[in-house]
């Protein structure tokens, strides 16, 4: 077994990481030391890493087994950027490709090599040719009919136990459920696997749940403070990943639907685009993102309700895999669950489903700690709350609504149970809408008992009731609302009813809207962005592969600006120094050295700022680009123009102002009889011309006239 120091040496080297994240270092040790490895590891957890270090110094060749062709060559990409020999062999290359790559395992030439478990037969010979040093099954619940993503060719690969009983086999996977994590090794034939589960608590994911009210004004919200950061939004229909997709554009969003029926190519485009960060968010039905690798999704929003945790709990997985804080939101809306109930109905085993439907609604509901709820899901019992979801942050605080429930539960008697939502709220509130008169529900007794409460606030709480079961929707009929059995021990028994107040939501709302940190268009961050995105279309991979966000971030903050310590960066190691260490070292001197040249123009210039604007001037920026590079009014940077015109700059007025207007201005001057002050004309053109302009106007006038 290689020595410890010398297989941080390698991770460092090659992958550019300090240190092992939890469980990579056991599950490597046992690897070299000759064991079959079951690795249960979240999505984003680092299993990779898992089998692709001990492959680099094991003497032979890695067998990779991964079951999407998109994903391998993915992979493969990105350990070829880090300088380590692999391929990959599947039913897209030609007889010669495949040729070549059997002739490189022959030259031992090669580290790793993947292969899709359809092709595995055809390469028998080839090998047997060579020394398999380690087999690892990526992906292993495909194995399983139990898993939620079984694959017929997977089952083949019980044989590789018995065809290479001295290659030890290493399968990894993110489904956590037992059924499956047996099944897995029963069928591989490793009954003996050591297994190594690791914690499913993704620490750096934000957990919040909306009312699926308004959901497009609150998404449009939501992404105020993320206008540049990648993200999904799933969606249950295929329409809605649309008509989202739409509407975001019209918003000024790089948006693109994903979805089933759209067409094979256009679908890899858009995956292709948001893999390279050309597509920001992709609105996407659950056949979105399995298989793709990107480590700088900062964000995911479900804008219906998934129908079981398992699934959920994937999809939010996909965001922030290199750790770095990364948000995500859940609608909650009780059309969906109807809809859910609905396909669960359909569906062979109904009950499970049903009860896994349950569940999801229950954490949506939560009003305690959610991480809470869904690592008890998957087993994990965690003492403490978790301090990073909406329930954590903003513990509601409950007030007596007895009265506000009464009230509700009355109206909905009195409209026999007939009406939807809408309208109950209407009839407490009093609306004056022909809906009402209609039907003549101003003369209900309860007509108006609400209007001390605002609509909105109204509808916060009829959730609430339906949530506490004191109300039900009736979905079949048009979401009427009706009583339930706990209705009567309200209307007539006096039972108390507590609800969060809604102060506390409000509060939440406005402490999760506000940006993590601002955004700074001309930060380095965005700098080295900008340069990861151009090398990596010079490469022809995607941009993560050559730094993920939690590099850029890091260089952002230590600022290395020689080789020594650039390589101390996470995530730098010694390929990539060589490949991209000159460029971005080069943006962050480019960037310091400009940043201290200006503040020290800035100080040169105190109290002299129309000075600053002048600089600025000739470096050819306009009022507004200066207004905004000094976060001045324009007001302001307009009359630095006229001083600096005054003292006899070489400035050019007449670009700032229409030759219609100084006409006019000529004109009413005449008028006027030369007035004095800027009032006069400003009254005369009805306050159609503004100040500026007629100041403006009023200087190059004075200017031809003494030049006359
Ligand atoms: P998984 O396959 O479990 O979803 P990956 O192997 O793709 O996860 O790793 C997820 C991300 O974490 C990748 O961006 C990877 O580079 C990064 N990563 C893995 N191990 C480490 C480590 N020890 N230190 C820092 N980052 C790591
Ligand atoms: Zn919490």
């Amino acid at each position: 077994m290689p020595e410890s120091k010398k297989i941080l040496q390698t991770l460092k080297e090659y992958f550019g990481y300090d240190s092992f994240r939890p469980l990579q270092g056991e599950i490597i040790n046992s690897v070299f030391a000759g064991n079959d490895n079951l690795v249960i590891m979240p999505t984003g957890g680092g299993k990779s890493i898992c089998y692709q270090l001990p492959a680099l110094l094991l003497p032979g060749v890695t067998l990779v087994i991964s079951p999407l062709i998109a994903l391998m060559k993915d992979q493969v990409d990105g350990l070829l950027a880090n300088g380590i020999k692999a391929a990959f062999v599947n039913s897209s290359q030609d007889e010669k490709e495949q040729q070549e790559i059997y002739q490189q395992l022959l030259d031992k030439e090669l580290k790793l090599l993947y292969v899709a478990p359809e092709s595995l037969s055809f390469l028998d010979t080839i090998l047997s040719q060579i020394k398999l040093s380690l087999i690892a099954i990526d992906e292993a619940h495909c194995i399983s009919a139990w898993g939620h993503d079984f694959r017929p060719a997977y089952t083949q690969l019980g044989y590789l136990k018995n065809r290479f009983p001295d290659s030890p086999i290493i399968a990894l996977t993110a489904t956590a459920d037992k059924a499956t994590r047996q099944d897995i090794c029963e069928q591989l034939n490793i009954p003996d696997a050591i297994r190594h589960l690791a914690s499913f608590d993704r620490k750096n994911l934000g957990l919040e749940v909306r009312p699926g009210i308004k959901r497009i004004e609150q998404i449009i919200g939501f992404l105020k403070d993320k206008p540049n950061d990648s993200g999904i939004i799933y969606c249950l229909s295929r329409k809605a990943t649309q008509m989202l997709a739409e509407k975001l554009q019209h918003q000024g969003f790089k948006a693109e639907a994903y979805h089933a029926g759209i067409p094979h190519d256009q679908r890899s485009k858009v995956q292709e685009g948001f893999v390279n960060d050309t597509v920001q968010i992709v609105c996407a039905t659950i056949a979105f993102g399995m298989g793709i690798d990107k480590s700088n999704v900062r964000w995911v929003i479900h804008y219906n309700l998934p129908k079981n945790i398992e699934g959920y709990y994937q999809e939010i997985g996909r965001a922030g895999r290199d750790g770095l804080p990364s948000s995500t939101l859940l609608f909650h809306s009780y059309a969906d669950v109807v809809q859910l109930q609905k396909f669960a109905d359909m569906s062979g085993n109904k009950d499970v489903q049903l009860a896994k439907l349950d569940r999801m609604k229950q954490y949506a509901e939560s009003l305690s700690c959610r991480r809470k709820i869904l690592l008890s899901y998957f087993g994990e019992l965690i003492e403490e709350d978790c301090g990073n979801c909406d329930v954590c942050k903003n513990p509601p605080t409950f007030i007596d609504g007895t009265i506000v429930a009464q009230k509700t539960l009355s109206t909905v008697t009195r409209l026999k149970e007939q009406e939807p939502i809408g309208i109950v709220i209407d009839v407490l509130r009093g609306a004056q809408n022909a809906a009402i008169y209609d039907k003549g529900y101003q003369s209900l007794k309860t007509y108006g008992i609400g209007s001390d409460i605002a609509w909105r606030d109204w509808q916060l709480y009829i959730i609430q009731l339906i949530n506490q079961g004191y109300l039900e929707i009736a979905f079949h009929q048009n979401n009427k609302l009706k009583l339930t059995s706990l209705s009567k021990k309200v209307l007539f028994e006096k039972e108390k009813v507590s609800l969060a107040n809604l102060k506390d939501i409000e509060k939440a709302k406005e402490t999760t809207a506000k940006p993590a940190e601002t955004i700074k268009t001309n930060s380095l961050f965005e700098q080295l962005r900008k340069l990861r995105l151009e090398l990596a279309k010079e490469a022809g991979i995607p941009a993560y592969q050559i730094f993920n966000d939690a590099t850029l971030k890091e260089m952002e903050q230590h600022r290395p600006m020689n080789d020594e310590e650039f390589m101390q960066i996470s995530g730098v190691g010694n390929q990539k120094m060589q490949n991209y260490g000159y460029k971005f070292i080069k943006t962050i001197i480019d960037f310091s050295t400009e940043k201290t040249e200006k503040k020290k123009r800035k100080n040169k210039n105190k109290g002299n700022t129309h000075k600053e604007t002048l600089l600025l001037y000739k470096e050819g920026l306009s009022i507004e680009e200066i207004a905004v590079e000094r976060k001045l009014a324009q007001s302001t940077i307009f009359s630095h123009i006229m001083k600096l015109y005054q003292e006899g700059e070489d400035i050019d007025l007449n670009q700032f102002i229409d030759k219609e207007d100084i006409n006019a201005i000529k004109k009413a001057k005449e008028k006027l009889e030369n007035p004095e002050g800027l009032k006069p004309y400003f009254e005369y053109f009805e306050e159609a011309i503004n100040y500026n302009t007629i100041k403006l106007a009023l200087t190059i006038l004075e200017k031809e006239k003494s030049n006359h």
